[in-house]
C-alpha cells in the first residue's frame, strides 16, 4: 500500500511535544516500511523522521502548532489558530490524497475526525488518548456509527471511554526492541519518564521515592515549568535528579539502570509507553492501575499494581515491584510488544480498509 501518515500538530515530530505519539509513529512508520509498503509521513516544520524510517517520504508543512486538547475542560470549544498547521496538514492531505490507498491520521483533534466520511481515500484514525471533552467525543461517536472500521484504539481501557456503536479495534503499541538493550544490575536509583505535566502525577512518584529513601531520576519534555517546580519543592532537596528530555537511545541507557520505574497517571492513560520502554531494559514497573498501565503491567511478572491515587499503596507496591526478575520484565515485552507484531496489526487494519473503499 501506499499509505499517507499524517502526524500530530501539536509539535514537530523528534521535539517530544507530541509524547507518546512520536514514538508510536516511528514504530508504525518503520514498521510498516519492514512490510514492504511505500510510507509519506506528513508532519510540522522541523519535524525529523528517526533513522529507522529513512525509508520513508518526510512532508513538512509551516504553521502554528496546534494547542494540545489534553489540558481541556469537558465542555470547552474547539480552536484551531488562524495560521494553524492543523489546518495546513489537512489541506496538504486532501490534495495529495490520490497517490495513496489509505491515511492515517495520528492526531487527536476533531477537524480529521471530521473530515472521515468526506475524503476520496479511506481516512484511519489511531486514537492516542481517552475522552478529554465533548466536542471529540462526539466525533468519535459518530465514526464508530457511521464506519467504525476507520476506528482502532491502543487498550480496551482507552477505547472505554467512548461512545462506540460497536466493540473496539485494539491494536496496542509496539516498540523496537533491539533499541532498548537489557541491564541485569541496576544502581540504587529509581526512575519516573513522561512529559512533565500534572495528568502524569509526578508529585505521587517523588513522594514515593522521598518515602523509600531513593532518588528519582526524571525523563522528559518539560511541558509545565510552573508545575516541575512545585513538584520538586514538595519533597527534601535532592530526591529529584532532572534528567532532561533525551532520545530514545540515551534515555534507554539511562532508564535502564533503575531499579524500578513508577507510573502515577491522574487520567485515563491511553497506553503508557514509558512502562515497555522501561521493561523492554529489564526495569519492573510499579504503577497505578488506572488506564493502559493497568493492562501492561502483570503484577509480579513485569512489576506492581495498586489502586490509585493511593501514595502509601504505591510504596508498597514499589517494593513488591523490586523484588521481580528483570528478565521476566524484559521476556513479556518481546512476547507482547513488539514492533513487528504491531505493524502486522496496523497492516491488517488499512489493508481492510484500503480495499473495501
Ligand atoms: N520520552 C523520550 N525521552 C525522554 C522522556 C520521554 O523520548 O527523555 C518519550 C517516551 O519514549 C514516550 C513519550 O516520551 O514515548 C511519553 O509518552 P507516554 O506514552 O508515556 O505519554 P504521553 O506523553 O503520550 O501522554
Amino acid at each position: 500500500m501506499r499509505i499517507l501518515v499524517v502526524s500530530t500538530p501539536v509539535g514537530p515530530l523528534g521535539s517530544g511535544r507530541g509524547g507518546g505519539v512520536e514514538l508510536t509513529a516511528t514504530a508504525l512508520v518503520a514498521g510498516l516500511l519492514g512490510r514492504g509498503h511505500q510510507v509519506t509521513v506528513l508532519a510540522p516544520e522541523g519535524s525529523q523522521l528517526a533513522v529507522a524510517c529513512a525509508g520513508a517520504r518526510l512532508w513538512c508543512v509551516a504553521g502554528e502548532f496546534q494547542p494540545s486538547c489534553q489540558h481541556q475542560e469537558q465542555n470547552d470549544q474547539i480552536v484551531i489558530p488562524a495560521d494553524g498547521v492543523l489546518a495546513h496538514l489537512w489541506r496538504r492531505a486532501l490534495a495529495e490524497q490520490a497517490g495513496f490507498e489509505v491515511i492515517l491520521n495520528l492526531a487527536y483533534d476533531w477537524l480529521p475526525l471530521w473530515l472521515t466520511p468526506h475524503t476520496q481515500t479511506p481516512l484511519a484514525h489511531l486514537v492516542s488518548m481517552g475522552s478529554v471533552g465533548k466536542a471529540i467525543d462526539s466525533q468519535i461517536a459518530e465514526i464508530s456509527r457511521l464506519c467504525p472500521e476507520h476506528l482502532a484504539f491502543h487498550t480496551a481501557s482507552q477505547a472505554a471511554d467512548f461512545d462506540l456503536a460497536q466493540p473496539p479495534r485494539l491494536v496496542g503499541n509496539g516498540f523496537d526492541l533491539t533499541r532498548y538493550n537489557f541491564v541485569a544490575k541496576p544502581l540504587q536509583q529509581l526512575g519516573w519518564a513522561g512529559r512533565i505535566a500534572p495528568e502524569k502525577g509526578l508529585e505521587d512518584g517523588a513522594w514515593v521515592a522521598a518515602q523509600l529513601g531513593l532518588p528519582l531520576h526524571v525523563w522528559g519534555y518539560r511541558e509545565d515549568g510552573a508545575y516541575a517546580d512545585a513538584v520538586e519543592a514538595s519533597v527534601p532537596p535532592g530526591t529529584i535528579c532532572w534528567r532532561g528530555f533525551l532520545a530514545t537511545e540515551l534515555l534507554q541507557a539511562e532508564l535502564g539502570r533503575c531499579l524500578l520505574l513508577l507510573n502515577t497517571p491522574k487520567w485515563n492513560e491511553a497506553f503508557g509507553n514509558v512502562l515497555v520502554e522501561a521493561m523492554a531494559c529489564g526495569v519492573p514497573v510499579a504503577a497505578y492501575a488506572r488506564g493502559g498501565p493497568a493492562e501492561l503491567v502483570q503484577e509480579g511478572l513485569n512489576g506492581a499494581l495498586c489502586p490509585h491515587d493511593d501514595r502509601q499503596a504505591l510504596v508498597a507496591a514499589a517494593r513488591r515491584a523490586m523484588a521481580v526478575d528483570r528478565a521476566s520484565c524484559r521476556a513479556w515485552v518481546e512476547q507482547h510488544a513488539s514492533q513487528a507484531a504491531f505493524a502486522a496489526r496496523i497492516e491488517a487494519w488499512l489493508e481492510g480498509l484500503a480495499c473495501r473503499d
